[in-house]
């Protein structure tokens, strides 16, 4: 059949007007650190520097607890639920006016393609602040007593897989149950966040409510430990997570870890073959891999593995890795030159342990961190590269031959965030959901989102509910 050529579809980025520097945003402000340090925040696809970032030290940490404190007692905590509902709904209507300059932004950052982050993240950013601004002024009818009290400043911490996203599963609802919060982004990714900290001064937000410190692992660490904070929230690895676990256990913090994945992606004999192929490419090509949730673990039933592996493997051609400002890019450039390294890593370990690896034909950019979309056949339990997360567009393939032995192999992880079941039997598909130890079972689909929809942990996957009713009892003082 013959293939036709796409012709570059770049979407412009003079919507995006970047600052030579970016201050910290601390009681409705930008201004300088105390002791004046900056980094500087590239595209992962060029290398090109898109601005300087101040780095926050312990000093404006606590400027930023200290603004944060006051604004809770002073305004956001006395506050009628029903006007901080009208700030939510602001930032939320603001936030899908500005939301091509935003995808534009984020994708210029992170190295997600456009498509994502026009599709998928921004408009979720929007759903995750219009839902919980719906809760706002109803918190005595979400089932956690008749008057749920807020608990005070939040220390946030997030990831760069999807910086504004995880900004708004963190704020919105924090936001909703009355208090206020001090957050770090990545440092990688904190150029999102510094436009919503413009999108908070343009929807009016009494100052101090959201303050947004950049920095690296130190600013976080020094977040995360002061003793102002009443509350901690942590997206990122299960190392990171672990070491905010033993910081925070010796206090009265309360605490919320969503930390790494090794999702099985479990496809079954009767399956629609063409469908299950889209749901794994889908589950592990999305986003680079970079994705907690992913689907890195395939597991097919032995009867169909020729059929399915042949079917992905076609499918893996037509995809198109490049420029992430064009539309019509599938994958993307690799968040920094440190990923690429582990994803390298763990890839030739994964060879030297025997596992056959296959990328389809694919040129990659001189400049900046790119890594073909590649599967592991011939993968067993004991792989590092099917018990570590890669958080990168690597598959790794296993097969099974009864139900029974796909959910003794999908539990056998120390992760329990997702899994995916594709099958044509809603009896099995229940069967399986009852069987998985993860905290979403997708069923003949996979990383949908939704933010009506709980997500988070079991295991080393961490602790608490994001998203949905659940979501706000991390909030809340119960
Ligand atoms: P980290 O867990 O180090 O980073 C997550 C966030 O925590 C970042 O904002 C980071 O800052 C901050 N941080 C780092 N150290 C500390 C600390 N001691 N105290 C408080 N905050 C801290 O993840 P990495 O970016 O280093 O990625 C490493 C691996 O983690 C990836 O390869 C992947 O496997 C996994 N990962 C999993 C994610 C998930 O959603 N489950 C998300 C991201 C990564 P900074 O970015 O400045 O270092």
């Amino acid at each position: 059949m013959p293939k036709f050529e796409y012709a570059p579809a770049p979407e412009s980025r003079s919507i995006v007007s970047l600052r030579e520097s970016y201050g910290l945003f601390i009681n409705g402000e930008f201004g300088p650190s105390v002791d004046g340090r900056a980094f500087k925040t590239i595209s992962p696809a060029t290398e090109e520097v898109l601005a300087e970032v101040t780095e926050a030290g312990p000093a404006d940490v606590d400027r930023a607890v200290t603004a944060a404190r006051k604004a809770y007692e002073h305004t956001w905590s006395a506050m009628p639920g029903r006007e901080r509902a009208k700030y939510l709904f602001r930032i939320a209507r603001i936030v899908q006016e500005r939301a091509r300059e935003l995808a534009v932004l984020e994708s210029l950052d992170n190295g997600k393609p456009i498509r994502e982050s026009r599709d998928v993240d921004i408009p979720l950013v929007a759903a995750h602040f219009f839902y919980y601004a719906g809760w706002a002024d109803k918190l005595e009818y979400a089932g956690y007593g008749p008057a749920p009290r807020p608990l005070g400043v939040a220390g946030q911490v997030i990831p760069w897989n999807f910086p504004l996203l995880m900004l708004a599963w963190k704020i919105a609802p924090a936001l909703a149950c009355g208090n206020t919060v001090v957050l770090k982004p990545a440092e990688t990714t904190p150029l999102t966040a510094l436009a919503f900290a413009e999108i908070c001064q343009q929807a009016d937000l009494p100052p101090g409510v959201v303050n947004i410190v950049t920095g690296a692992g130190e600013t976080g660490r020094a977040l995360v430990e002061h003793p102002g904070i009443d509350k901690v929230a942590f997206t990122g690895s299960t190392e990171v997570g672990k070491q905010i676990a033993r910081a925070c256990a010796p206090t009265r913090k309360k605490v919320t870890l969503e930390l790494g994945g090794k999702a099985a992606n479990v496809v079954f004999e009767d399956a629609p073959v063409d469908q299950a192929v889209e749901g794994i490419v889908n589950g592990i090509f999305f986003n680079q891999g970079h994705v907690c949730c992913a689907g890195s673990r395939l597991l097919v039933q032995e009867s169909v593995y020729d059929e399915v592996l042949a079917s992905l493997r076609r499918r893996l051609a037509t995809l198109r890795l490049g420029d992430p400002l064009d539309k019509n890019t599938d994958v993307g450039a690799i968040n920094s030159a440190a990923q690429l390294a582990k994803i390298r890593e763990l890839s030739e370990v994964g060879e030297a342990e025997g596992a056959q690896r296959w990328s389809p034909p694919c040129e990659l950019p001189v400049k900046g961190f790119w890594f073909p979309p590649t599967i592991f056949t011939g993968v067993s339990q004991a792989h590092r590269i099917a018990r570590e997360e890669i958080f990168g567009p690597v598959l790794s393939v296993l097969t099974f031959r009864t139900p029974a032995e796909a959910v003794e192999k999908a539990n056998n992880t120390p992760y329990g965030l997702s899994a995916g079941v594709w099958t044509e039997k809603g009896s099995l598909i229940l069967w399986m959901a009852s069987r998985l130890r993860a905290g979403v079972v997708w069923a003949n689909t996979f990383n949908k989102f939704d933010p009506t929809s709980p997500f988070g942990g079991y295991k080393e996957s961490g602790y608490g509910r994001e998203g949905g009713r659940h979501g706000l009892e991390a909030y809340l003082d119960v």
